[in-house]
């Protein structure tokens, strides 16, 4: 039967495939110089040209027992996603998006479980991910290997030694002792997952990093999930689609094809697609393009629905970009957002995320004229140079309910100015004398209160309001005063649409603008 058949294909094309991996763990603990020292011990300079450039992910080889090779060894890949902090990891996994096999957990161990190293295992655990502790730091004196143990037995990370199942290696990034270690470990847990994947349909994946190059236009990080991507393909993801213009790899040497679990930067994309999105090869580019609009509208609508269905004519949008240490601070920080009133001004997140403020933020507030607030998150001194430039407003606490005024404030700039009109005299219109157009010169006597120059008057005729204008001048015998009081009789010029005869009233008040707040 042919269902038959196809399911034997399937089963056929699977092949096994290099495991992608991903490295989280408490600010400070080693996550970046862990990732560094792989990189640059396993990534020949002379491969890379010397090029440092960070993609997004990378790839290293490293030598197993083969007892089928002549020379009882094969090198083995692995993928890293190699972005600072666990930002971009945290993006793609707030879109859905499954995209490490294998999570390393790096723990220093001079210092031990910390909040964000309570977060990613409990994303870990949530995801079921297979993991390796990497205990870090190990060539410094004041270590406690054994009691962080205990402290990642107390929160459901039992390792190996202490009777469990979680593998854990002593490293250090800056000696290099155990890097070895664990990536022998990374290749046995991946053997032991069997990870495998189809290497003939046509490719999908997932979006690791994203820019906007000046020259080459969107230039994108894809990861290869399943098929083969080649060049010249036509792919679509969720906000955009392009058929791809060049493939390198992540040294920047040119691809023809690209197999599963390859990550490969691409230009052609027609805008610059935001990490996390899910991508795929379609057959044409009419294809692309509609899928990826169709997408596009969901997710648009997915991701600010909220917003868009309760704009209302007169509301405003104020932008922001919300960066916090921990998922928990960033949940709190939205919370407490949501006390702020939204009759008038939309408080639109465009970004909320776990990281220091980075380059990727300032861009997104650039483009949308969005304010960023960083809680207990750090800045650069040229992320500040560059906001400087920019004139992007990074606002940055320790304190919640500090950081939320803050944005009260900013966003009140929105607000219209409350009007409020104090009401000054009135003036009884005896005759007009001139009128060149809305200029005209007339003369009244005031009954109530005083006139004066650069004020604002409603006309009544009849006791029917007929118009407005602005008094510019007060004439008493034929010199120009500052005022004019009760029961005297002056000349005024002034401006108004409506032409004003004897007999009229002029009800003169001033108007003050008053900022408000929200
Ligand atoms: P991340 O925030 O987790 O990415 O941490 P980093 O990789 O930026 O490291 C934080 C600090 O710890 C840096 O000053 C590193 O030089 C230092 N560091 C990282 N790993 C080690 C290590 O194994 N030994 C020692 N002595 N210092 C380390």
């Amino acid at each position: 039967m042919p269902t038959q058949k196809t399911t034997k294909d399937k089963k056929d094309s699977q092949q096994s495939r290099p495991p992608v991996v991903v490295i989280l763990g408490h600010v400070d603990h080693g996550k970046t110089s862990i990732l560094d020292y792989i990189r640059k011990s396993k990534v020949a300079e002379k491969e890379s040209g010397g090029i440092t450039q960070h993609v997004g992910a990378y790839q290293v080889q490293h030598p197993v027992k083969d007892p089928l090779s002549p020379t009882g060894q094969a090198n083995k890949t692995i993928t890293f996603i190699d972005t600072p902090g666990h930002e971009a990891f945290s993006a793609i996994r707030s879109r859905g998006a499954k995209v490490a096999d294998i999570a390393i957990l790096v723990v220093a161990a001079d210092d031990g479980v910390k909040p964000q190293t309570k977060e990613a295992i409990s994303h870990i655990l949530r995801l079921e991910l297979p993991l390796i502790v990497a205990l870090n730091k190990m060539d410094k004196p004041n270590i406690l290997p054994d009691k962080v143990k205990k402290e990642l037995a107390d929160n459901k990370v039992l390792v190996e030694s202490l009777g469990g199942q979680v593998p854990s290696v002593f490293v250090s990034a800056k000696t290099g002792l155990g890097i070895n270690d664990l990536l022998e470990m990374i290749l046995l847990l991946a053997e032991m997952n069997n990870l495998k994947a189809d290497y003939t349909q046509p490719a999908s994946g997932v979006i690791i990093e994203s820019r906007l190059d000046s020259q080459k236009g969107a230039t994108t990080t894809l990861l290869v999930q399943s098929g083969t991507l080649k060049n010249k393909d036509i792919v679509s993801a969720e906000s955009t689609y392009g058929s791809i213009k060049s493939m390198t790899d992540f040294l920047n040497q040119p691809l023809d094809q690209a197999e599963p679990s390859t990550p490969v930067l691409i230009t052609g994309f027609q805008d610059v697609p935001p990490v996390g999105e899910e991508w795929q090869v379609m057959s044409s580019v009419e294809e692309a393009k509609v899928k990826s609009e169709a997408k596009a509208i969901k997710e648009k609508h997915k991701r600010d629905h909220a917003e868009i269905l309760k704009v209302t004519p007169g509301q405003k949008i104020f932008n922001l970009i919300l960066k916090a240490d921990v998922f928990g601070s960033l949940e709190a920080l939205r919370e407490s957002l949501s006390s702020i009133p939204k009759e008038e001004i939309i408080l639109r997140v465009l970004k909320a995320e776990v990281g220091d403020i980075t380059e990727n933020d300032l861009k997104l507030a650039e483009s949308a004229r969005a304010n960023i607030y960083g809680f207990r998150v750090k800045s650069r001194a040229d992320i500040d140079t560059l906001a400087e430039r920019k004139q992007i407003r990074v606002r940055l606490s320790q304190i919640i309910y500090e950081l939320i005024q803050l944005v009260r404030q900013d966003a009140s700039y929105l607000l219209s100015s409350e009007i409020i009109r104090h009401d000054l005299g009135r003036v009884k219109i005896l005759a007009s004398f001139k009128q060149t157009g809305q200029r005209q010169i007339i003369g009244g006597r005031v009954t109530t209160g005083k006139a004066a120059k650069d004020i604002l008057f409603d006309v009544y005729r009849d006791e029917a309001k007929i118009g407005s204008g602005k008094l510019f001048q007060v004439q008493r015998n034929k010199e120009n005063v500052a005022e004019a009081t009760k029961d005297q009789e002056c000349g005024l010029s002034i401006d108004s649409e409506a032409i004003i005869v004897k007999g009229d009233i002029l009800e003169l008040y001033k108007e003050e603008h008053k900022k408000r707040e929200l």
